[in-house]
């Protein structure tokens, strides 16, 4: 179990080209600076893929899930403030 884990925390590399020249997204229009922290979202410097360093996928599902739950989050609040 823990040599699995392991597996992308020492050497994290992109899924797409295969290139180790990554870095951490600290910004996303969609995440702000929290997002991209909680996917563990990396971005490729060479083919400019982005992906989740601890799974080595696609963050597409995680941004979307994301984007839902902040819209209602954000739709509760104005409901609430809006019945109050
Ligand atoms: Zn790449």
């Amino acid at each position: 179990m823990q040599d699995r884990l392991n597996e992308f925390n020492n050497e994290t590399a992109c899924p797409k080209c295969d290139s180790k020249t990554v870095s951490k997204v600290k910004y996303t229009w969609w995440g702000g600076v929290l997002g991209p922290k909680l996917l563990h979202h990396t971005k490729c410097a060479t083919c400019s893929y982005t992906f989740n360093s601890k799974t080595g996928k696609s963050n597409t599902t995680g941004i979307v899930l994301y984007s839902v739950v902040l819209f209602v989050v954000a739709f509760a609040a104005w409901y609430f403030i809006r019945t109050m």
